[in-house]
């Protein structure tokens, strides 16, 4: 079962090539014998043009704050009325990628969709 948001990201010419880059360098890395310093500058990067994206052109998509992070619940106690803060915004979607992140391994191809 492909996830919602692969589904979604499928419809943005900008996801899918953000996402792919990105993805493609988790698959990179979590190959056995990668050495995780190899794939932690590439890795930032595409995320970081990811995640961007996320917030500037998707912001509609940001999940609430989770419960059981502890991170989201720092936030809910400060309680901070009007726009959220960007490094929020960028933990907001670092949650919202978890279903990318779970599908990109060795051997899986739902990444596929995207290209
Ligand atoms: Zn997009
Ligand atoms: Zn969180």
């Amino acid at each position: 079962m492909v996830p919602e948001l692969i589904e979604r990201m499928a419809a943005c010419n900008d996801c899918r090539k953000l996402a792919v880059s990105y993805g493609m360098n988790l698959i990179g890395s979590r190959r056995p014998g990668a050495d995780p310093r190899d794939w932690e500058l590439p890795l930032t990067s595409t995320r970081l043009h990811l995640d961007d994206h996320l917030i500037t052109a998707h912001a509609a998509w940001l999940p609430d704050r989770q419960p059981n992070c502890d991170i989201c619940g720092a936030w809910r106690e400060d309680h901070t009325i009007g726009p959220i803060h960007e490094a929020e915004a960028l933990h907001r979607a670092w949650h919202l990628s978890a279903p990318l992140r779970e599908v990109c391994t060795p051997g899986n191809h739902e990444l596929t969709q995207l290209m």
